[in-house]
């Protein structure tokens, strides 16, 4: 189990996600960090992504 590599919250209660940062590159975190960064169109699109992420989720 990691921790958000933003906010560095963690253990099991916590799913973390993965995300293209745009400066940090592929980092883990948590789901309201992702969400943030999502918002706020902090993360790359299409590059990284195996097609499993949320990002793609159709
Ligand atoms: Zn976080």
């Amino acid at each position: 189990m990691g921790v958000c590599a933003l906010c560095s919250k963690g253990g099991e209660e916590t799913s973390l996600l993965e995300a293209a940062h745009k400066e940090l590159g592929k980092i883990m975190v948590c789901r309201d960090c992702w969400r943030d960064l999502y918002q706020k169109n902090r993360m790359v699109y299409g590059s990284t992504c195996s097609g499993k992420c949320s990002a793609c989720a159709r």
